[in-house]
């Protein structure tokens, strides 16, 4: 097990486009891994690797749906709908901001085998997957926010 460090806003890294994954290795599988664990030790529902200073296009998520999902080289190729909801990031500590997302999203990534799936999605799970592919083109859900973006000890009702 292994915690890496979180790049916070205003590290140019959070910026950059990452760069698509062509082949798994073990290198990558231990990235993979520590993802995970930063994101679980930090209490966060999904982490791009650019968040740990990688810039490779891979991303894991666990909303609490009982799966762990790795999205490795994610295309969204459907969105519908839409929701507005609190949304946070562990790149913008203390923070959130209210979001307008699809509502449903198909996403198109590769498996940690590199084997290409179709995922599809609704409420807070779509929304994970908007957050964090927006993360793997350098984008931060601050420039999204309607609103002001708040403190999260400040009354937001
Ligand atoms: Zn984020």
């Amino acid at each position: 097990m292994a915690i890496r460090q979180i790049r916070t806003i205003g590290d140019d890294i959070l910026k950059k486009q990452c760069k698509r994954v062509k082949e798994m290795n073990r290198r990558t599988r231990q990235l993979i891994e520590d993802m995970f664990d930063t994101m679980y030790e930090h209490n966060g529902v999904g982490l791009a690797a650019s968040q740990v200073g990688i810039l490779k296009q891979i991303v894991v998520i666990d909303v609490e749906d009982g799966n762990q999902y790795v999205l490795i080289n994610p295309e969204i190729i459907e969105q519908s709908g839409s929701q507005t909801d609190r949304e946070g990031c562990l790149s913008v500590p203390g923070k959130h901001g209210m979001v307008t997302r699809p509502n449903h999203v198909k996403v198109r990534a590769m498996d940690e085998d590199m084997k290409e799936f179709e995922l599809e999605a609704e409420e807070m799970l779509a929304r994970a997957i908007c957050h964090e592919c927006d993360h793997l083109r350098g984008e931060l859900y601050v420039d999204l926010v309607e609103g002001e973006l708040m403190d999260n000890d400040e009354e937001d009702e």
